[in-house]
């Protein structure tokens, strides 16, 4: 068994596990990044990137631009403006470029290392893996929607609906493609990826919906059932943001602390996002690892949740009201889809475009 000490250690090497680790090295904090796999390693998820996602982590991402992104509701169809705010990938390679990155600012990825236990108390913080004992100031928990231990640490369990990917041989589509009334409470999805192949997907917010045979029907309305398929796998997607960010010296970060838009369902962005809140509380408070989990948690209820409880009542609004949808589509739906490209691209917040009594006069206007 081998003994390292550093600053920070960092559990899952996804999204965002990767990005703190990238962000943190780049800061000079020395880190050690743990994944129980072997990268590049597969992950389910369309690996749509928005624009908002890419400026947050500031690197030469492989992700490639696609022309428009399409919202349709059955005979509704609504593009956005070209080029579109989203560029595609495989989370393969955009997760293994960005750990890469972080080991050339100094991080040291550990691979293939199955977490055992890990001890969080106030004095100090022990992981340890088969290979290795790890003693760190500071720990983050980025293990994803999956597993459990995030609530062995004293965290809350996410919230998560599920979702059902398959991958298709060929770009099926040249846009990103979103079809609301595809399945009971939620969407259908085909986009194109960047190694040639195309993600198709349904996701319900709904219980007792079938998945398989929702997907079954897409691909049909879609023409393709007799695609040639690669692979299919579900795979949850958190549906809440946790209450509790920080325990003692730990945090919880990305889909390990519930951090996906529930309307839209974009988690790349949210994992970026707490990863680099969680950078700059550490770089801050690095002789105080309590005070900088605290802070972290404060700068994410400040500057995250609120974004998330309102997309959360637009998604019942959308997902539990079939006629609303399709009422607000009818009357609002370029404008919707323009205000989306702007929440993409970082232009504006949901929080901008819904709480400006402006915007419901022009709606009106519109109306008249
Ligand atoms: C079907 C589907 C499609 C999606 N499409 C999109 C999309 O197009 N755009 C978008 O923005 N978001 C999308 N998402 C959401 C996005 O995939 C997630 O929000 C994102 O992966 C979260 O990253 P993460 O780092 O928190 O977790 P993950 O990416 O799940 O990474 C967790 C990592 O932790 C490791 N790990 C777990 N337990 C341990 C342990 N005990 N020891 C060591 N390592 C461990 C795992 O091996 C894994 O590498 C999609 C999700 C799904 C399910």
């Amino acid at each position: 068994m081998k003994e390292i000490s550093t600053s920070l250690a960092i559990i899952g090497a996804g999204a965002s596990g990767g990005a703190l680790a990238l962000f943190a090295s780049r800061l000079g904090i020395s880190t050690v990044l743990i994944d129980k796999e072997n990268f590049p390693r597969y992950k389910p998820c369309g690996c749509g990137v928005t624009d908002r996602a890419l400026q947050l982590i500031d690197s030469s991402l492989p992700p490639e631009r696609i022309h428009s992104a399409e919202f349709n509701d059955g005979n509704l169809k609504f593009k956005t403006s070209s080029p579109s705010p989203i560029s595609v990938g495989t989370r393969e390679s955009l997760d293994d470029h960005i750990c890469r990155e972080a080991i050339s600012y100094g991080a040291l990825f550990l691979q293939n290392e199955n977490v055992l236990s890990v001890i969080n108390s106030h004095e100090k913080v022990q992981i340890s893996t088969v290979n290795y004992a790890i003693n760190c100031k500071l720990l983050a928990v980025a293990t994803g929607v999956k597993g459990n231990l995030p609530e062995e640490l004293g965290f809350d369990k996410v919230k998560s609906i599920p979702a059902l990917e398959e991958e298709l041989a060929g770009n099926i589509e040249t846009a990103f493609r979103f079809d609301f009334s595809a399945v009971k409470g939620g969407y259908g999805w085909s986009f194109p990826k960047s190694c040639g192949t195309s993600s198709i997907g349904v996701l319900t917010t709904l219980k007792g919906v079938n998945l398989s045979d929702a997907l079954i029907k897409y691909k049909e309305s879609l023409g393709l059932v007799g695609a040639k398929s690669v692979r299919i796998n579900g795979h949850p997607i958190p549906v809440a943001p946790v209450k509790i960010f920080n325990v003692g010296r730990s945090i919880v970060i990305g889909d390990a602390a519930g951090l996906v838009d529930p309307l839209t369902f974009e988690g790349l962005y949210y994992s970026y996002y707490s990863a680099k809140l969680a950078a700059e509380s550490f770089k801050q408070h690095l002789d105080n690892p309590e005070a900088a989990c605290k802070q972290y948690g404060m700068k994410v209820k400040k500057e995250i949740i609120p974004e998330l409880k309102l997309a959360l009542i637009l998604s019942k609004l959308v997902y539990r009201n079939p006629r609303f949808r399709k009422y607000l589509f009818s009357h609002y739906g370029q404008h919707l889809t323009n205000a989306i490209t702007d929440v993409f691209s970082g232009k504006r917040k949901f929080r901008d475009e819904l709480l400006k009594p402006s915007n419901y006069f022009q709606l009106l206007l519109k109306r008249l």
